[in-house]
């Protein structure tokens, strides 16, 4: 089963008709025969897609489309309307009132398959991140809200006709707050052309004159393909209708079809929701993006916490055990930290942390792992260290740590920090040590015996740890 459809249409035999063609195409059908008929069996089936009559006994397709708005659970489900008529005006006030598609008489059934297919597309990856958007939230890991109705991102328009585009672009302009460019098919295409990292637009048109649709189906794969343009909007405008071009450049990646040639208030209005839907599409990735931040890493000092020191470090003694070079790992602890903020007070001692944490980063390699792993104890993971080398970085960190006053924000008295470190070196050619996740967690645990007698013989040291008897 490819998905599920629903057929909203009062005729009984047009449903029939309509049913067989989408069951044979593998999709799972239900059917209504009014607007209410619908919200109700959406509401149990949530369907991929909904096709419905442009007219129906108690409404049109948009009445349709704002009934399922107020319904959050299918609020966003996709609608195509098929319009016997095919009047452009009856086509503006659906899209106008939130239908995704209006498509007209005679259905081409393969142009039909492979719009649903678009929308199926399009819906399916959208809510998946809206998904991840919702949990990230409900985590606590984002609060920014999203703006669902900013069109004023970018559009190009890509044809080799220059003073048709201009013509269409003064046009569009009195109707759209989006920034409106025109680019030739082969300046689109070259690698300083519009999918060149920085360049590329919210939206495409992409024009496609009678004859040859190459080059236009050309770029938009290399589209799809960019990471730079992957997310972006792409329309496909045909000069004059072809339901085999049509379906191509859908099945291909096309977010939206203009079937009948240039009209400025359509193309405006179908212009605007790829806008939004790419900026929504683009905050939610945001979100999703921050939220994973936001779970590795340490709000305070910005290094990475404890949920991805663990795994890391694991991964380390893994690499270790196939590299068969050594690795080192340390563990940090402030020395008498609660007097610090006794004294002080706990800004002062959230200062000494940053500072630290400021520290650690500027004194150890790219590769090495920090993590604050615990109120003021921190985690350092160093892969291909020998533990010579091990010794000297921990003497440095504690040096650099015990030995420059810390300055104090809106104080003018500095004071003095020390740490103690407890080193295990974990080295893969040791017969004792197998570097699996096992002696890797065992190697934490021989580091933080090491600072137990770190602190046991006066603090502000590095202590070994002692190879088990
Ligand atoms: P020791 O030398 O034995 O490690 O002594 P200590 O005082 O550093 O250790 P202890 O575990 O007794 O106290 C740790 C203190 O660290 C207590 C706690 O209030 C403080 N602390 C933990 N997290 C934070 C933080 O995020 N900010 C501040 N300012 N203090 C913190
Ligand atoms: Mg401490
Ligand atoms: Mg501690």
């Amino acid at each position: 089963m490819h998905g599920k459809i629903l057929i909203v249409e009062p005729i009984a035999t047009n449903r029939i008709v309509l049913k067989v063609k989408l069951s044979t195409a593998y999709y799972d059908v239900s059917q209504a025969g009014t607007i209410q008929e619908a919200v109700a069996i959406a509401l149990e089936t949530c369907p991929d897609v909904i096709i419905s009559a442009a007219q129906m006994p108690d409404g049109d397709a948009g009445a349709l489309a704002s009934a399922l708005r107020d319904e959050a659970a299918i609020g966003e489900v996709p609608i195509i309307a098929l319009d016997n008529e095919g009047a452009r005006s009856t086509r503006h006030a659906l899209l106008e009132a939130g239908v995704d598609d209006v498509l007209a008489a005679p259905l081409d059934d393969t142009l039909l398959l492979a719009r649903i297919r678009s929308l199926v597309r399009a819906f399916s990856s959208s809510s998946e991140w809206q998904l991840r958007d919702d949990t990230t939230r409900a985590l606590g890991l984002s609060s920014t809200a999203i703006d669902a109705e900013d069109a004023t991102g970018s559009a190009v328009l890509v044809s080799n006709d220059a003073p048709k585009m201009h013509g269409w672009l003064s046009k569009l302009r009195q109707l759209l707050p989006t920034q409106l460019s025109m680019v030739t098919t082969k300046k689109a295409l070259s690698p300083y052309g519009q999918l060149a990292a920085g360049q590329s637009p919210d939206v495409f048109v992409l024009v496609i004159e009678e004859g040859d649709p190459n080059d236009m189906m050309r770029l938009l794969a290399c589209i799809r393909s960019h990471s730079d343009t992957r997310h972006c909007g792409v329309l496909i405008l045909l000069i004059t209708p072809d339901p085999v071009v049509a379906a191509q450049a859908l099945d291909l990646g096309a977010n939206d079809l203009m079937f009948h040639g240039f009209n400025p208030e359509e193309l405006a209005l179908r212009l605007r929701s790829l806008v939004q839907r790419k900026k929504i599409g683009e905050q939610l990735r945001a979100t999703v993006r921050t939220g994973l931040e936001a779970a590795i890493c340490d709000p305070l000092t910005g290094l990475h916490n404890r949920r991805y020191a663990m795994p890391h470090l694991d991964r380390i003694a893994q690499t270790a055990a196939k590299t068969g070079k050594p690795f080192a790992v340390m563990v940090a602890d402030m020395d008498h930290f609660k007097q610090i903020n006794d004294v002080y007070g706990h800004a002062a001692g959230d200062a000494v942390l940053i500072e630290t944490a400021r520290r650690l980063r500027e004194n150890l390699r790219a590769v090495d792992m920090i993590a604050r792993i615990g109120g003021e104890e921190f985690l350092i993971v160093m892969p291909g260290v020998t533990l010579a080398a091990a010794r000297t970085a921990a003497g440095r960190l504690r040096q650099i740590i015990g030995e420059t006053p810390y300055k104090l924000p809106h104080k003018n008295t500095a004071l003095h920090a020390t740490v103690s470190i407890g080193l295990a070196v974990g080295d893969p050619q040791a017969p004792e040590n197998k570097c699996n996740i096992t002696a890797s967690r065992l190697l934490l645990e021989s580091a933080d015996q090491a600072l137990f007698r770190a602190k046991n013989n006066g603090r502000n040291q590095v202590t070994l740890s002692q190879p088990a008897a």
